[in-house]
């Protein structure tokens, strides 16, 4: 004959041992090392719960406990509102070789009724609910992710070819702040690349077209447009305008990377790194004293001309949205601190023989600025430096973005 209702909880009490609050209370103020999962809904767990507690809602707790818990010797405290689903999912728990499970009487409920203190996440709207819901079923992302990435303020240098992809990801993404620092205005030839921008925007600054195209995908996302050319007199100004969490840099010549470069190393502030060159590209993440910076790899730029612009060079259309979308990717890994980003490591992309190659990058013990021996302690003239100074050169060094 089935068990009732009053069986199977009599069966349970049995084998889980109950802790009222105020146990539970004195053994998490003693740092007891226990885990503390709250396997109520979604909804209930979003509007408070104790601080720490892991939100395993029962119809997944099988699923995902052991991923969340590995260890089945670690101590665990279940808890849900009234202390029913809690005592189950202990009960469960037990079966899955968790030998250490208490369920804490009473709930949240009690919790909360003993005037104990409880943790309040971040509120999202119900579009954000919907909006955002893809992230919110990646334990890696959820909704802890999702309240860092509003939170995040993302620089991207360059509204072109590069910075379109990624600043169109980052919105999507709902990356809350995201700057854009283009001096130039819509031009037909950009169209090729720069999806941001349409062809009866030909003319608009690019800021502006860019605002348009990236509010009208995602209004919970601000745009702080800077329309000037980017130098070493307003860089640092910039940065820290919005105290930017990362910088992306996507422009296309040399002064402007190795500024980036410096301004970043200078400020501590994590580079997302990306060129192109017609059918081949590349892209890092230069974290200052956690990796190499581009200076370590390239302490000298390269003769004035020898390496030539998408400009005068040309690029295939489709190469800056795979690098401007693993820069986007790289972005947010730095932003949610999961996975490997390319820190150390430099991805080579050849579009022509679908050739991916990741090279180990170090650090250089000599690096004139992220060294301890460095010798740039400030933002020097990077024209000059570039050898750009002047003459012919001049139009080289008009800072198109890729
Ligand atoms: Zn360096």
């Amino acid at each position: 004959m089935a068990k009732t209702y009053k069986e199977i909880m009599a069966e349970a009490r049995k084998s889980v041992p109950e802790w009222s609050v105020d146990q539970v209370k004195a053994q998490l103020d003693n740092g007891g090392g226990h885990s503390l999962i709250d396997v109520r809904e979604k909804e209930e767990f979003r509007e408070g719960h104790l601080r720490g507690a892991l939100s395993l809602p029962r119809g997944f707790l099988e699923m995902r406990v052991e991923e969340a818990i590995p260890d089945k010797n670690t101590a665990v405290i279940a808890y849900c509102a009234g202390g029913t689903r809690s005592l189950l999912a202990a009960r469960n728990l037990r079966e899955l070789g968790y030998s250490n499970v208490v369920s804490m009487t009473g709930g949240y409920t009690a919790w909360k009724n003993a005037g104990l203190p409880f943790e309040q996440d971040r509120q999202f709207s119900t579009e954000q609910l919907t909006r955002y819901s893809r992230h919110f079923m990646l334990p890696e992302v959820g909704e802890a992710g999702q309240a860092k990435l509003l939170d995040a303020k993302v620089l991207c240098v360059g509204a072109g070819g590069l910075g379109s992809p990624t600043a169109f990801y980052l919105a999507a993404a709902g990356v809350g702040t995201i700057g854009l620092v283009d001096h130039d205005t819509v031009d037909l030839s950009n169209l090729q690349r720069q999806i941001l921008h349409t062809n009866d925007r030909i003319g608009m600054p690019k800021i502006e077209s860019a605002r348009q195209t990236l509010t009208a995908l995602n209004p919970d996302v601000r745009i702080v447009g800077y329309q000037e050319r980017l130098s070493s007199d307003n860089i640092m100004r910039i940065i820290a305008d919005q105290d930017y969490d990362v910088i992306v840099d996507g422009c296309d010549n040399f002064p402007t990377r190795y500024l980036v470069n410096d301004a970043c190393v200078l400020t501590g502030k994590p580079n997302v790194h990306g060129s192109i060159f017609q059918f081949e590209g590349q892209a890092a993440v230069f974290y200052p004293h956690r990796g190499p910076c581009y200076r370590c790899l390239f302490p000298e730029p390269p003769p004035p001309g020898a390496a030539p612009s998408c400009a005068e060079a040309g690029v295939l259309g489709v190469l800056p949205g795979l690098i401007g979308c693993v820069q986007a990717l790289e972005t947010l890994k730095v932003i949610l601190d999961i996975g490997k980003p390319l820190i150390g490591r430099m991805m080579y992309f050849d579009t022509l023989s679908m050739e991916v190659r990741i090279h180990k990058l170090r650090r250089d013990p000599n690096c004139p600025i992220c060294s301890d021996k460095a010798t740039i302690k400030e933002l020097i003239d990077y024209e000059e430096f570039c050898g750009l100074r002047g003459g012919h050169q001049e139009d080289q060094s008009a800072q198109a973005t890729a």
